[in-house]
């Protein structure tokens, strides 16, 4: 690795604070130590050591992801193809979707069809065109070979994916990003087809009136008009002055959300971000009739109870506000994956959002919107 530059990230609760030679993770320092993290020819963390070089863990991987052996715990829990492994469901988060090592496929179907002329793309569980050896899938949508290649993995798939659901993008945005954004799309439209009975994509632009000349916005604006007109709207961020660096998210109507940065923390942050901004816009696009619903139910009208997660980390919960916009846009990131917390408000809150399934759900109604 020549010319390896340690580009220390911010650190999370649990892990400590990483270090990064482009994309890898190639050390972490704990409460205690500094401890670098040697991969396989997959990126896997199979090995760490100590700073001074001494041994200190090692985890060998089945094929498919299970540990095959370990020898201590490894400091960190982004392990198989360096993907972050989610300890209490015990699953890998790959950007997209969640993996399950012990069957070797994925738990979603995918949501996008990479090569629609290869049969192999149409088994949507399928992990790497189950030839885990080989190949790596960094996105949750694409195989690509260790030394990151993923075919037209860019631009073009990026326009592709873009086109089909109706986005378009303004503003200096990251390929990084952009794809974080098209992945939630992805998962929003995915269950909204569920809900609809039809295919994600046409389930997502019926409910946000997206065609041929009307597409959805994503504008990355770091003085962007909503957040500095509504700093309190600004989502999952600390508003700072008079402008909105330090803010999030923030939807402007049914069709343009703006972003003025991201969190740096993870990638499924990032995401559920942008789900819980699209819970803004499916709102808006259905005339508020969630948030009218919502706001008679005073014991919905509380924080953190009954979301999945950890309060205060937005992950599962965005925001910290107790009205009934923000409160619906963090009960749609809930909806959206089925996950909801294991207090007594969890199924209260999932049964207020049933009213999103079924003939004349909200789904339906919002896709009949003209
Ligand atoms: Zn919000």
């Amino acid at each position: 690795m020549g010319g390896l530059i340690l580009q220390p990230n911010h650190p999370t609760a649990t892990s400590g604070r990483f270090y990064f030679a482009g994309a890898q993770r190639v050390a972490i320092r704990t409460s205690t130590d500094l401890k670098f993290l040697l991969g396989d020819h997959l990126g896997s963390t199979s090995v760490t050591a100590l700073a001074s070089g001494a041994f200190d863990t090692e985890t060998r991987y089945y094929p498919w992801g299970e540990v095959r052996w370990a020898s201590g715990a490894a400091p960190t829990d982004y392990l198989f193809t360096g993907q972050q492994k989610i300890t209490t469901i015990g699953l890998y988060f790959y950007n997209s979707r969640f993996y399950d090592a012990a069957l070797g496929r994925f738990v979603s179907p995918d949501t996008i069809i990479p090569n629609p002329g290869d049969p192999v793309s149409f088994d949507r569980f399928a992990y790497v065109r189950n030839n885990p050896l080989k190949y790596i899938d960094p996105s949750g949508h694409e195989t690509c070979d260790s030394d990151g290649y993923c075919g037209d993995y860019g631009n073009d798939e990026l326009m592709r994916v873009s086109k089909a659901y109706g986005i378009t993008f303004s503003g200096e945005w990251s390929i990084e990003h952009k794809w974080e954004v098209l992945i939630a799309v992805s998962i929003v439209g995915t269950r909204l087809g569920e809900a609809a009975n039809m295919s994600g994509i046409e389930a997502f632009r019926a409910v946000y009136d997206l065609n041929d000349s009307n597409t959805f916005l994503f504008e990355w604006d770091p003085n962007c008009w909503g957040c500095r007109e509504y700093p309190e709207e600004c989502d999952a961020g600390t508003i700072t002055g008079d402008g909105c660096i330090s803010a999030w998210g923030y939807t402007n109507n049914y069709d343009h959300i703006e972003f003025a940065s991201m969190s740096p923390i993870s990638g499924l942050r990032r995401v559920n971000n942008v789900i819980h901004e699209l819970g803004h816009a499916f709102n808006i696009s259905l005339g508020r009739v969630p948030e009218e619903a919502l706001e008679v139910q005073n014991d919905l009208l509380k924080r953190p109870y009954g979301f999945y997660g950890i309060a205060g980390q937005f992950v599962w919960v965005q925001s910290s506000k107790k009205t009934a916009s923000e409160i619906f846009a963090d009960q749609f990131i809930g909806w959206v994956y089925g996950l909801w917390g294991s207090d007594e408000y969890g199924p209260l809150r999932a049964e207020f959002m049933t009213s999103m399934d079924g003939s004349d759900g909200w789904v339906d109604r919002a896709v009949g919107l003209p």
